[in-house]
Parts: C-alpha cells; sequence; structure tokens
C-alpha cells in the first residue's frame, strides 16, 4: 500500500502521486515515531512553470502525466491565451485616433492584465505549495484536461 505525505491518502501500490496534492506516493509504514517523507519538491517548482507564459510547455511535457500538472497548466494556458488576446485586441484599438478613449482603453488593458498576473502569481502559489488552486473566473474554463 502506498500512502500520500501530504493528506494522508492511501492507494494501491500501482498509484505514484497522489491525485488530489500532486505529490508522489510513499510506501505506507506504520506510524512508528518515522519522519515523514519530503513531497517532490522539483515536481512543484515545474508545476508553477505552468504560469509563466510559454514556458507552460515545460510542466505540460515533464509532467503530462500527473492529473496534479494538467491542472495548473490548463489555468496556466487560459490566462496566457487572455493576455495575449488582451494585447492583441487594445494593440488594434490603439489605432483609433480619440486620445479620452485611448486613456480609458489603456486603464481597462492594464486593469486586465494586472489581474492575469495577480490571478497567475496565486496559481503559481498553489503549485508550489501542492495544492490545486481553482483561480476565480477563469478556473472553470478548461481547454485540457
Ligand atoms: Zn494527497
Amino acid at each position: 500500500m502506498k500512502q500520500c505525505p501530504q493528506c494522508g491518502k492511501f492507494f494501491p501500490d500501482e498509484v505514484t502521486e497522489c491525485p488530489d496534492c500532486g505529490v508522489a506516493t510513499v510506501e505506507f509504514e506504520d506510524p512508528v515515531a518515522e519522519e515523514k517523507p519530503q513531497p517532490r519538491r522539483r515536481s512543484r517548482l515545474i508545476y508553477a512553470f505552468a504560469y509563466l507564459s510559454w514556458l507552460v510547455v515545460v510542466p505540460m511535457i515533464e509532467e503530462h502525466n500527473s492529473e496534479f500538472a494538467r491542472f495548473h497548466c490548463n489555468q496556466g494556458l487560459v490566462l496566457a491565451f487572455i493576455e495575449i488576446l488582451t494585447t492583441t485586441s487594445f494593440g488594434i484599438l490603439r489605432a483609433i485616433p480619440v486620445p479620452i478613449l485611448q486613456t480609458v482603453l489603456g486603464c481597462i488593458e492594464g486593469a486586465i492584465l494586472l489581474a492575469c498576473f495577480v490571478f497567475s502569481v496565486i496559481g503559481a502559489v498553489g503549485a508550489l505549495t501542492g495544492r490545486k488552486t481553482e483561480l476565480p473566473l477563469i478556473g472553470k474554463i478548461r481547454v485540457i484536461d
């Protein structure tokens, strides 16, 4: 029997990674003052790459078997897509020669990009701490599963 060192759930021997936490499962041992094994820190660092724009390809390739990694890659991809769509469409709108409109559009674009940045930080912190942090508004969108 295997056990998740993070949440303590039990799994069959063939399960190598906890579906909830994304940490490597370990052989279950009776709790006789045993030191708890450390979760795979390298993996978590790679999961956080999901929120660094095009670096999302790193966890997608390295950890494609991990449901936890796919969860974070999905959110990272949605954010990257929103960012590209925002900069592209507002870039086109910049051609309209109305100064007051440009000020308003600049504020809207800035607000969207700032929100994307904040969401990326929230998601990356979730990945680093082994959590599936569903982001507000965009967390329900699925581009990969
Ligand atoms: Zn777990």
